[in-house]
C-alpha cells in the first residue's frame, strides 16, 4: 500500500478513511493545507488506483496554477483515460 505520493516536490501522505463525505459517495479527496490524499478504504484496487490518479490530477492542476475546481469534468476524464492506457498498456507496473 502506497503511504505518501509526491507531487510536483509537494509530498502528500495517503491516508485510507472510513468515511469522506456523508452527504455524498466521495471515494477520495485533497487536502492541499494538510498535505493529504484521503481514499474512502475498502475499494477494489482498480477504483483505488483509479480514484489515486484522480486526486494527483487535483494536486498537479493545482500546483501549476490551473483552476481545478472548475476542472472536474476534466479532471474525471483524464483519469479515467489515464488509468486505463497505462494499466493496458503496462506502461508503468
Ligand atoms: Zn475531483
Amino acid at each position: 500500500m502506497m503511504e505518501s505520493v509526491t507531487i510536483l516536490g509537494v509530498p502528500y501522505l495517503v491516508k485510507l478513511v472510513p468515511v469522506i463525505s456523508l452527504d455524498e459517495l466521495t471515494v477520495g479527496q485533497i487536502d492541499y493545507l494538510k498535505q493529504e490524499i484521503l481514499i474512502l478504504e475498502g475499494l477494489g484496487d482498480d477504483l483505488f488506483q483509479v480514484t489515486l490518479l484522480h486526486e494527483v490530477l487535483h494536486g498537479i492542476f493545482n500546483q501549476l496554477g490551473f483552476d481545478e475546481e472548475n476542472n472536474e469534468h476534466l479532471i474525471q476524464a483524464l483519469s479515467t483515460a489515464l488509468y486505463q492506457v497505462l494499466r493496458e498498456n503496462k506502461l508503468f507496473s
